[in-house]
């Protein structure tokens, strides 16, 4: 059984570099879904309120009867709980949700800067994390402005931004703030939710390694230090999608994959999404 290595967060706390994404997976398919990354051997599970599947990860963990400190999970506060107070309702909600007494890590969804409540959302961050209930804040969306302003009004620097990144859109501006403040850089949609498997420079790499294109991009974003955190509803995809440690890819391989960046957004831009 496959086992990722772990990233050492700035705070100490160990995040394996290889989860599992359940976003756009119904409710009562989650668990499911879960319970096969579990077998498969995730560790991680990325979920968010919005999601709407929180309470389908918990059955799956307590259907696994792994221990809970075995487990790293992560959700993710909405738009609409922004706020010092509504994001300590929404983190009540979310733990009751999960049947658990403490998250992994706990993220801003989205900077929101037209809500303008980002700084006050922090500090509610802060204070779970102050109280042990999260073992790790952080952001995710957060673009440079947004990370710039946070370091100006707080002390805690966020342990993870969790963004955009695949092969299309590979966010070098960003990975390098994060490199100077800390931050772990956490790929969310990272296979471009497929439109990048058909590329080239993948398709190749993938013929010359006996592996298949998600595989080869899924290793590609291990090799240059993000979290990595796939989705798939699929048995043989999601056990596939974990079986990246047995192959490296070459410097060459690494650089024909870096000239794929093209600007490649499939989701919303952070500046303008509220
Ligand atoms: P992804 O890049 O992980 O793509 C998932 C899709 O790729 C699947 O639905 C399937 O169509 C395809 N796929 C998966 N494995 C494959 C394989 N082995 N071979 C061929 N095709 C395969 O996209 P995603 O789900 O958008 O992102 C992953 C996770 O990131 C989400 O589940 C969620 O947890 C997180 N996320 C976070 C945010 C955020 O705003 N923070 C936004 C989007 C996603």
């Amino acid at each position: 059984m496959a086992s990722a290595p772990t990233v050492k967060l700035n705070n100490g706390v160990e995040i394996p570099q290889l989860g599992f994404g359940v976003y756009q997976i119904p409710d009562d398919e989650t668990a499911a879904a879960v319970g096969s990354a579990l077998e498969a051997g995730y560790r991680s599970i990325d979920t968010a309120a919005i999601y709407g599947n929180e309470v389908g990860v918990s059955r799956a963990v307590a259907a696994s009867g792994l221990a809970r400190e075995d487990l790293f999970i992560t959700t993710k506060v909405w738009n609409a709980d922004q706020g010092y107070d509504a994001t300590l309702r929404a983190f009540d909600a979310s733990l009751a949700k999960l049947g658990t007494d403490y998250v992994d890590l706990y993220l801003v969804h989205w900077p929101a800067p037209a809500r303008d409540l980002y700084l006050d959302t922090w500090r509610a961050l802060e204070k779970l994390a102050a109280e042990g209930r999260i073992r790790a804040a952080g952001v995710s969306n957060f673009l440079p402005a947004h990370l710039r302003r946070l370091a100006e009004h707080s002390s805690l620097v966020p342990a993870v931004n969790q963004i955009e990144l695949h092969p299309g859109l590979q966010q070098a501006e960003l990975r390098a703030l994060h490199a100077e403040q800390g931050i772990a850089t956490e790929a969310w949609s990272p296979l471009a939710q497929g439109a990048v498997l058909g590329d080239d420079a993948i398709v190749s790499a993938a013929a010359r390694h006996g592996k298949s294109p998600a595989q080869v991009v899924i290793r590609w974003h291990l090799q240059l230090g993000n979290v990595v955190i796939p989705k798939s509803a699929t048995p043989e995809r999601i056990r596939e999608n974990i079986d990246v440690l047995d192959f490296t890819l070459s410097d060459e391989e690494m650089a024909a994959i870096a000239a794929l960046d093209r600007g490649l957004r499939t989701g919303p831009d952070p500046d303008a999404f509220n």
